[in-house]
């Protein structure tokens, strides 16, 4: 049975990529620069280019590799763009078709409303990220005679910037954006703009860089750099960020209230990537060090579930004074196995993803460091090979909090039953798991290891409490306060 989201809702994680460079290579550019975000979405992949005359596009689904052959490319780079746009998508729960692949594209007739001719104005739209509670909205716009052509929640902000477009588009897009809530880190594009927007929370990452005489905006700054580019600075939460021939213009829609996701350093994004002026590697490593602190444990060796457990476990190796070694060879052919439909194939796949080593393992003590137990699977399959790999002890220490809650904010997670740590404590996820000890970092020093505390983050996949109210909880709000109202009047 394919996974199904706590809500049913369609959830994406996915990665945004713009270049704006005349006199560059920006198909080639921005198809390379999808392989460097590959790793934020693997179902689908897209670019939208422009050399200032409408908007030219290829989607396919698969890796960046599956979906663009050379002829893609070919036919993309002979209009001879300046703007590219790209995506990559993973969704989990709905359709994986083209049609909700990105970037979304419209054509574009807008009427003036005001008598004149219609003026057209080609939009392509690469999304990051998941809005919340937008079902009245999308159903009152329909009932205006607003057209879905998908279930992606992105289309929303796209069919609200039609609405919308009898004023500029920059207007018309701080319009839009008024409307909708939850995450969003867009990049749109004309025929003659680039254009890079981070909502006020800051949810998901977005930065933007300089190529040549050109820039270029990207989910993360590895992309960036990838390309040959060199990070300038992250968009801000509520920033907007434009870009035409005249250069880059920044302007704030809204008031930041800052709470980026720090899964993002946990394990989403890339170990090389800077997010809002933290390196990922280095938080990871520090994220590490800090759980050998809170959890020591008399050992031989310390191991990582590669390769996003691999910074934290060497963190914990230099803390507590072990050796680090490769415990586990993983297979890099096999991709993520997080989202597999049905628990049997996703046994397989872990199976096939990661060998122990038994020279290195046979008659030791061993630390095992994972990033994030999430359903158990994963460990639980590494804990039994590992045994009968012949390791006398097997210890697992996760460089996070119990994971118990879901994520509304456009990373992928299991409906709440399946989450393990809501159905165990840490004892019982230590039984179910097979290992001898377990123990997770405590939230407090994660928060101390990021930012010493000073950065705001959503923490809502630990502890259940979001920085915006979900639907259900403003239903229950509009609830109470029409019952006080009730309460006055009577
Ligand atoms: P699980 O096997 O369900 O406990 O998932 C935990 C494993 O999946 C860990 O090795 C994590 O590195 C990885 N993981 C955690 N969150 C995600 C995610 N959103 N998508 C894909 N893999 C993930």
């Amino acid at each position: 049975m394919p996974h199904v989201a706590v809500d049913d809702k369609l959830r994406e994680e996915c990665g945004v990529l713009g270049i704006f460079a005349r006199g560059l290579d920006v198909v080639r550019l921005g198809y390379f620069g999808l392989f460097a975000l590959q790793h934020r979405g693997q179902e689908s992949a897209g670019l939208a280019v422009s050399a200032g005359e409408g908007i030219a596009l290829h989607k396919g689904l698969g890796l960046v590799s599956e979906a663009f052959n050379e002829s893609h490319i070919a036919a993309l780079a002979a209009t001879n763009p300046h703007i590219a746009l790209g995506h990559v998508r993973y969704s989990t729960a709905g359709p994986s078709d083209l049609d909700n692949s990105q970037p979304l594209y419209d054509s574009g007739d807008y009427d003036q409303g005001d008598g004149s001719p219609s003026r057209t104005i080609p939009l392509a739209l690469a999304h990051n990220g998941n809005l919340v509670g937008m079902e009245r909205l999308k159903a009152e716009l329909a009932a205006q005679g607003a057209v879905f052509g998908t279930t992606s929640d992105s289309e929303l902000i796209l069919v609200l910037l039609r609405q919308y477009l009898t004023a500029d588009l920059k207007e018309a897009l701080i319009m839009a954006l008024n409307k909708v809530r939850g995450a969003y880190s867009l990049v749109l594009c004309t025929n003659n703009e680039l254009i890079g927007v981070r909502d006020p929370q800051g949810f998901r990452p977005l930065c933007l860089g300089r190529i040549g005489d050109g820039y270029i905006l990207a989910s993360e700054s590895a992309a960036i750099e990838a390309l040959g580019g060199e990070l300038w600075r992250d968009v801000e939460p509520g920033e907007m960020v434009v870009i035409d021939d005249t250069g880059v213009h920044f302007s704030r829609f809204a008031e930041a209230k800052p709470s980026s996701c720090i899964f993002e350093y946990v394990y989403f994004a890339r170990n090389d990537s800077i997010i809002d002026g933290q390196n990922v590697y280095e938080a990871r490593v520090a994220l590490g060090r800090r759980l050998a602190e809170e959890q020591p444990v008399i050992a031989d060796l310390v191991i990582s579930v590669p390769d996003s457990g691999t910074p934290a476990a060497i963190g914990y190796a230099a803390c507590s004074q072990l050796p680090y070694v490769e415990g586990l060879v993983k297979n890099r052919y096999v991709g993520r196995t997080f989202i597999q439909p049905g628990q049997a194939l996703r046994e397989l796949k872990v199976r096939l993803k990661f060998t122990p080593n038994p020279s290195v393992v046979r008659g030791k003590r061993i630390i095992i460091i994972d990033d994030s137990i999430v359903r158990g699977t994963t460990m639980k399959l590494l804990v039994s090979t590992l045994r009968q790999a012949g390791a006398s002890e097997i210890h697992v220490r996760v460089s996070c909090p119990p994971y118990i809650a879901p994520c509304h904010f456009g990373i992928d997670t299991p409906s709440t039953v399946e989450l393990v740590a809501t159905r165990y404590d840490t004892e019982g996820i230590r039984r179910m798991i097979g290992a001898d000890s377990l123990g997770y970092l405590s939230k407090e020093g994660m928060l101390k290891v990021l930012a010493g505390g000073q950065r705001q983050f959503c923490l809502g996949c630990f502890t259940g409490e979001y920085p915006l109210p979900l639907p259900h909880e403003e239903r229950a709000e509009a609830r109470r306060a029409e019952e006080d109202w009730g309460d006055v009047r009577g």
